[in-house]
């Protein structure tokens, strides 16, 4: 039986790196290793300890469970995401793999039976909260088993610095007291150097081997684009790029979540909210939901997210300023994690800076603490405002050097630089003739309004057509100064203070006041909605680049009938099969189980399951030149979204730029 002969195959005294690459190849039906997969995998199967940092979507997963498949014993693996367990665990049985876990969740009965299986070396892979390791009585049972090897999962949860810090990280130096020959492997995708070395430090890893994965992700398109009308902005993004596609939405707050959900769904696409504030079960339904189900957009706070190995979200969306370019990084590398092209898109503009920065300045943190906040915030802004190639800038953050990537925005569409130094004068001695002359309190909005020379009743009101500076910025539009204010802002040149956001100056105004200091600025691209299509193929354009025109209806017709097979086992829908293998069959159109069987993610167990169905599906479709041999089954159509009419009240006012909202309270991380 499949099952029986997978488990234990091989034995540590003769091990090569063929038994892997057959496993690789039998259990998993990928063809070759990626990246660093084979020496890290020969490794451990050697029973060397090992650090392995890699991107999300870089396949960590395989480095420990195909180890754990060729090494006699279970791999035991020790991971925080209590709520992902269940799935990880189904999608490694519908492999043929035999996998089971221990956590809360789990009844009395339940538990026991999973204890049995590992006693008795039935499990090739057991899962554990590391809560669990705390207890006498799991080290006890792990004595009892036969372990061949522990792997660490989200190894910076061992960091006591980090966002996402488990004190039970800390008990995980025992395993290695105690049992000093089994292989431990320790996987993360957090980066930092300051990381790896507590990892190294704390879980006592210092004389295994490192394996530093480069941490681009080629198949995400970066882009940064001037947040004008941010919901209708989103909306065409979803309707022209991503029509039907699984995506996350991030948002700062559980408000605007709420809201942004509520519009989607208003305008005919299938969103669902996830925050910190809902309640358990409804968290854990829509989590459900989005992992199960094809096409649903998740609408977040940061509280969503890690260890979501969902393979195929297309994009990944960000209406509000991340606080930081790690977060940045970490958030959209939720998206295209099965390779295919996808979608980092962020919109931002002067009300985000203004946010941020208020919301630093009003932090309960000691002085150390903002520093940090805001260095972190510079480099994030920094991005933002780049002219040159954002992945470069990316990797560079990262300590990885790179090449113009020609997949962002930056890149397709290189935006000009203009000598800013002039504007920037005038806007801040219009802020030092408001504040140090008059001692007044302004935000930019009335500083624009001087520039341009408008007579507003405010202005009347304060005599600021009586200033020097009034009239003297008509060179430029409305949302041009916004502009300047804005990198003003990023660039460190301005500031804002207070409860109204007032304008005030900083060290280095004066730089640029007495001409010491030259100011760069970006010009942003106009119209922007122009040049996001224009920076971005089209749905269409994308389709053409990943699947043939002609083998769309049968790539539907698979999706259709992976849906159903998902529903009916109640185990995600990429569990059954990933896209990228339906669009490997739905372009080659198999049609023996030998060729299907040669696909990239059809292995052995799937191809006995599901070889038949597959095989009569392709048979059955419409044939690419279309000549219709057999009654074909209908397809069910997707939903297509709801026309609306432009500017209708759906739109709402959103946080167009001239509004500066307070800052709203920021959700917390929050994943298990
Ligand atoms: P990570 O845990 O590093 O985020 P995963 O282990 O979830 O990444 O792998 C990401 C995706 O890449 C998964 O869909 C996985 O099946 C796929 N993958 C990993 N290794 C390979 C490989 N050698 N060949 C093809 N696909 C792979
Ligand atoms: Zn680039």
């Amino acid at each position: 039986m499949l099952l029986a002969s997978i488990g234990g195959m091989g034995s540590t005294d003769d091990v090569v790196l063929g038994d892997a690459l057959q496993v690789l190849q039998r259990v998993f039906g990928y063809p070759e290793f990626r990246g660093d997969q084979a020496d890290i995998v020969e490794h451990v199967i050697a029973g060397g300890d090992a650090l392995v940092l890699m991107p999300t979507g870089g396949g960590k997963s395989l480095c420990y469970q195909v180890p754990a498949l060729v090494r006699p014993g279970t791999g035991v693996v020790i991971s925080p995401l209590i709520a992902l367990m269940q799935d990880q665990v189904d999608a490694l049985r519908a492999l043929g793999v035999r996998a089971g876990f221990l956590n809360s969740s789990l009844s009395y009965d339940e538990r026991r039976m999973v204890e049995a299986e590992f006693v008795h070396g039935e499990l090739d892979l057991l899962y554990l909260a590391p809560e669990r390791l705390t207890s006498e009585a799991t080290l006890r049972l792990l004595d009892q088993g036969e372990i061949a090897l522990f792997a660490i999962d989200e190894a910076h949860c061992v960091s006591q610095w980090g966002h996402d810090f488990r004190p039970d990280y800390l008990s995980l130096t025992q395993l290695h007291e105690r049992w000093p020959k089994v292989p431990r492997i320790a996987l993360t995708a957090t980066a930092t150097e300051a990381t790896r070395e507590e990892i190294l430090t704390r879980l006592d890893l210092s004389d295994g081997r490192q394996f530093v994965s480069s941490f681009d992700r080629p198949n995400i398109q970066y882009r940064i684009v001037p947040k004008k009308e941010p919901k209708k902005q989103l909306l065409d993004l979803l309707r022209t790029e991503h029509p039907g596609d699984a995506g996350i939405v991030y948002c700062l707050s559980r408000a605007s979540v709420e809201k942004i959900a509520e519009f989607l769904v208003a305008n005919g696409i299938q969103a669902l909210p996830y925050h910190a504030g809902l309640d358990a079960q409804t968290r854990q339904r829509n989590q459900a939901r989005f992992l199960r189900e094809d096409g649903l957009v998740m609408v977040a706070t940061i509280a969503f997210g890690m260890g979501i190995d969902k393979p195929d979200v297309r994009f990944v969306a960000h209406l509000d300023l991340p606080k930081s370019v790690e977060g940045y990084y970490q958030e959209t590398g939720r998206a295209g994690r099965d390779g295919l092209p996808s979608t980092a898109w962020l919109a931002y503009g002067l009300s985000d800076v203004v946010q941020q920065r208020k919301m630093i300045e009003s932090s309960e943190g000691d002085l150390a603490f903002r520093r940090r906040a805001q260095a972190h915030l510079d480099a994030m802004l920094a991005l933002c405002e780049t002219i040159t190639c954002r992945r470069t800038m990316l990797l560079d953050y990262f300590g990885e050097s790179g090449v113009p990537c020609n997949n962002c925005d930056t890149c397709l569409t290189p935006p000009e630089s203009w000598d800013g130094t002039v504007a920037a004068q005038k806007l801040l001695s219009t802020v030092w003739r408001l504040r140090n002359e008059r001692g007044q309190k302004f935000g930019a909005g009335q500083a624009i309004d001087i520039l341009l020379g408008r007579k507003t009743a405010k202005v009347i009101q304060f005599d600021h057509d009586q200033l020097s500076t009034f009239g003297i910025g008509d060179d430029l539009n409305e949302s041009e100064w916004r502009g300047v204010v804005r990198q003003l802002l990023a660039q460190g040149h301005l500031a804002v203070e207070g409860e109204y956001s007032t304008l005030v100056l900083t060290e280095t105004s004066t730089e640029v006041l007495s001409r010491k200091r030259q100011v760069l600025m970006r010009k942003d691209p106009t119209p922007p909605r122009a040049t996001t299509r224009a920076a971005a193929p089209t749905a269409k354009a994308r389709q053409t680049v990943d699947l043939p025109e002609e083998a769309a209806p049968l790539f539907e017709a698979l999706r259709d009938w992976r849906a159903q097979q998902a529903r009916e086992q109640g185990v995600p829908a990429y569990v059954i099969f990933h896209d990228a293998t339906l669009k490997s069959i739905a372009a080659t159109r198999p049609t023996t189980l030998t060729a299907l069987g040669a696909l990239s993610g059809v292995g052995q167990a799937k191809l006995a399951k599901y070889g038949d169905q597959i095989l009569e599906a392709v048979a059955t479709a419409t044939p690419p030149d279309g000549v219709t041999t057999e009654p074909v089954p209908a397809p069910s159509p997707k939903p297509k979204p709801k026309p609306t009419s432009k500017g209708g009240a759906a739109w709402g006012s959103g946080t167009a730029d001239d509004e500066w909202p307070e800052p709203e309270e920021p959700d917390e991380p929050m994943d298990w």
